[in-house]
Formats: structure tokens, sequence, C-alpha cells
């Protein structure tokens, strides 16, 4: 499914002449499903070098009922309820009307995000004309010519702000997961490492591009999948000099985070969840990781229930930001409950990726708005509008309002954790990206 994105205003602004001057091409493609409406051009094409689907909603008015107004609130209702993304055009020559403003007035209780464009800026005053288009409260209007092609370009850095990234490789059964597995020496890595290759043992050569003696591992899992691991150096302990043992490990995780896409945290059940575990899930976190913790050693731990409950503690306790992490106890020496790891890795894979249609995203978003109005910043309101996903890996949640950027921590808290728990997220870091508009 391709963004969609829909070209919004009264008649006349030059709707289908941009729509035209984005397509490239004159002949707008004509959708005339019968019963459906009628006259509605819609057509695919790159803008800001993604793939799009845009909709042209002139013409539409003529087919709805009777005022301006409700014409025009019937077309775009309809083109609102399909898009990721509006343009809603307004015409400088004629100057803002009273429908220009009432569309805008509406358009701003929607939770679709909007680009205003100012439309018929060439000439000389042109570019002067567009600053009354500020008073629609829809941000910053984006000058063009539909006509001459002007701001054509800094239209499409407009859009890019707002449309989703290009679903990346991910999609490619043949590429590999990229998994690290980190944790303090002793914690159990490389016996870990051991008996997730079982018999499948496979070292391919030095990557191009890292040092001589760094090698990749990889392999398939129990699920299916390719597995590589990255950064092996951390768990090639035996070559290092025992005094610098923590700190190299240490420094050999934050390598491998920055590489991975899953970090296994392995931590010793025996010793429990210290400082310096917490310090590693926290670099995954920073990072953007997500995380699975493989708690290790259960084999030999003596009060399972009381080794849970405390880790369970800590976890609430000192890592929020994690809220939700899975745990999987196993015993990487005995390989008992290493055959719940990889499904775990899996899965979390899968929602670090997962990207929630705009739509769905804004349902949510106006229910929170809803339940908890944000609050005041400086005795005055701040007014959110709606939520985009820019991007997934890991989850990023855009918030365009007035002010927006001057939310507070604990609203911003109770957005995260309220959107981890609609999604269902666990253990996924989480970005939330404030874009005030004025
Ligand atoms: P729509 O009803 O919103 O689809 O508007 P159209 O695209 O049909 O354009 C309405 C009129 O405005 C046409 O006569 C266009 O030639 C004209 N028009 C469109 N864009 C521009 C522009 O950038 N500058 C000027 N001067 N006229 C434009
Ligand atoms: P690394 O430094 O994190 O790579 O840890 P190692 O894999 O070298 O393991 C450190 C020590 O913990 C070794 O003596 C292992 O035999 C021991 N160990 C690793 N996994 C387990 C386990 O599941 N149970 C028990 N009882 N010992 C383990």
């Amino acid at each position: 499914m391709l963004p969609t994105i829909a070209i919004l205003g009264r008649p006349n602004v030059g709707k289908s002449t941009l729509f035209n001057r984005l397509v490239g091409r004159k002949i707008a493609i004509v959708d005339d499903t019968p019963g459906v409406t009628r006259d509605r051009k819609e057509a695919e094409t790159r803008i800001a070098g993604r793939a799009v689907r845009l909709l042209d909603t002139a013409g539409l008015e003529e087919a709805a009922p009777e005022t301006i107004q409700g014409r025009m609130r019937a077309s775009s209702e309809a083109a609102v309820r399909e898009a990721d993304l509006v343009l809603f055009i307004v015409d400088v020559r004629a100057g803002l009307t009273p429908s220009d403003r009432a569309f805008a007035e509406w358009l701003r209780r929607q939770t679709v995000p909007v680009v205003l464009v100012a439309n018929k800026t060439e000439g000389r005053l042109g570019g002067y004309a567009a600053m009354e288009a500020y008073e629609l409260g829809l941000g910053d209007p984006v000058a063009v010519s539909a006509e001459h092609g002007d701001g054509i370009g800094e239209l499409h850095d407009a859009v890019r702000e707002h449309l989703p990234e290009e679903p990346e490789e991910r999609d490619d059964p043949e590429r590999p997961l990229r998994l690290a597995i980190i944790g303090r020496p002793n914690a159990g890595k490389s016996t870990l490492l051991n008996a997730l290759l079982g018999e499948e043992r496979m070292i391919t050569g030095p990557e191009p591009g890292l040092t001589r003696d760094s090698v990749a591992v990889e392999w398939t899992d129990p699920t299916g999948g390719k597995v590589r691991l990255v950064d092996t150096a951390g768990l090639r302990k035996r070559a290092r000099i025992e005094q610098a043992l923590e700190k190299m490990s240490t420094a050999a995780s934050i390598a491998a985070l920055k590489e991975c896409e899953v970090a296994i945290l392995v931590v010793d059940a025996l010793q429990g969840m210290d400082e310096q575990d917490l310090r590693l899930a926290r670099l995954a976190e920073r990072e953007g990781r997500a995380v699975v913790l493989a708690f290790n050693k259960w084999d030999a731990v003596e009060d399972r229930a009381a080794a849970r409950r405390r880790l369970d503690d800590v976890l609430t306790a000192s890592l929020a930001q994690l809220r939700g992490l899975p745990v999987v106890p196993l015993s990487a020496q005995t390989g008992r409950g290493v055959e719940r790891l990889m499904p775990a890795v899996r899965e979390a894979y899968a929602l670090w990726n997962r990207r929630i249609p705009t739509g769905e995203l804004n349902r949510w978003f106006e229910a929170m708005l809803t339940r908890h109005q944000p609050p005041l910043a400086d005795g005055r309101r701040i007014k959110l509008r709606y939520a985009t996903m820019p991007k997934a890996r890991p989850p990023t949640v855009a918030i365009f309002g007035t002010r927006a950027e001057q939310l507070p921590e604990d609203y911003r808290r109770y957005l995260v954790n309220g959107f981890r728990e609609a999604f269902g997220m666990p253990g996924v870091p989480i970005r939330l990206n404030l874009r005030g508009t004025s």
C-alpha cells in the first residue's frame, strides 16, 4: 500500500494544475469506477523520492450536496478518510476567502497531517502574498506556482517531512537478521552462542570494511530465518588480557549495538541484574535496538521464584523505557530453554519493524487526547493536532501541534506508554518527535 496524498481546496485554486505538475504529465489517469465518485483523478507518482498515490479532489464539488461548504465537505471527507497526508491549496491571487477559512478550520479539527500550499505565487509579489496564508493556522505555507513550476522542490521537501520512510530491505527473506549478544564477562555469551549455533556453525570470511580479524558468524535458526551475529570481538575473550576484559567487553558491546537490529542481553541469573547489566540495557535502548533478556544459568538457580521476582523488581524500578522487556530464562550450558530464545528474538524484531497506519494511529491519538488533555505551558494551551509514524526500527511517533515541543515530560511518557500498550510493543524502544507548528 502506497502512502496516499489528497489535494484539497476550494474550486479554482489550482488543484488539478498542481496534480498534473506533481504527476509530471498532462493527462491525469481518470478513475471512473461506476457507482463510485465520478471524475476522481488519481495517479501513482514519486514525490521526494517516494512512491505515492496522489488524489485530486477537483470536480468532486459538483457531485455533492447544496452549499459550497457542504459540497467541499462531502468530497473532502471522503478524501481525508483515505489520506496519509493532505495538501491544502489556497490561491494567493484571489486572497483568502471565507470558504478557505471555513475549510481550514474544518481541516484543523481533522487528525490528518496537512501541508499548506500557497499557489499562484509567481511574479514579484507572490512570495509576499503567500504570507497571508499563515492566518489559517496550518503551519508555514509552501509558496508555489503550479502553473510555472516554482517552489515544487520546496513542496517535495515539505511532503518528505510527513511521509513514512520507504520500507527497507527487511522484506528480503534472504537478508539475515543482525543480532548482537551483549553482557558482562562470564555471563555466558560464548556458551550461549555455541548453544545457538549447534551443528550449524559457519564462520564466514572477513567482513568488507571491517578489521581483518573480525569474523562474521551466520546461521539459520530453528524459526527458519537467517541470523548474522554482528561483531563477535566481544565474544572471543580468550584472546584478551584478563584485566582489560571488563572494559573491552563493554566497548565491544557498544560497537555491536550500533550494528545490530536485536540485542540479546545475557544476564547471569546467579548474580542477578546489576548496574552494569542495566547500563548495557540502557545503551541498547539509546541505540534504539529491540532487546531480549536471556536469563542465563537457570539450571544453577536454587530459588527460581525469588530470582525472577528480584529481576522483575529491578526492571520495573530501573528500566521503565523498556517496559515489558521479554525475559527468557535458560541454561546455555545444558541447552534447556534455549529453543525459546530465537522465537522471542523474531517477535521483538517484528514489533520493532511495525508500522501503524496513519488513520489507526490518529484514532488512538484522539482517544489519548480526550482522556487527558495536554497541560498548559506558560499558561498557554498546547494544542496537539495529529500524529504520524515517519519510521519504524525503532518505532518513531511524530506529534504535530502548536507548542508541541513544550510538552512536559510526564505527558510524553503518557503518550509513549499509551502507544506501547495500544499497539502491543513491550520491550521496544519508542521515539517521540515533537514538532511545533505555529
Ligand atoms: P482546481 O479547480 O482547484 O482544480 O483549479 P485548476 O487547476 O483547474 O486551476 C484553476 C485556474 O487557475 C486555471 O485557470 C489555472 O490555469 C489557474 N492556475 C493554476 N495554477 C496557477 C498558477 O500557479 N498561477 C496562475 N497564475 N494561475 C494558475
Ligand atoms: P562470556 O564471558 O559471557 O562469554 O561467558 P562464558 O560463555 O565464557 O561463560 C562463563 C562461565 O559461565 C563459564 O564457566 C561457563 O561454563 C559458565 N556458564 C555459561 N552458561 C552457563 C549455564 O547456563 N549454567 C551454568 N551453570 N554455567 C554456565
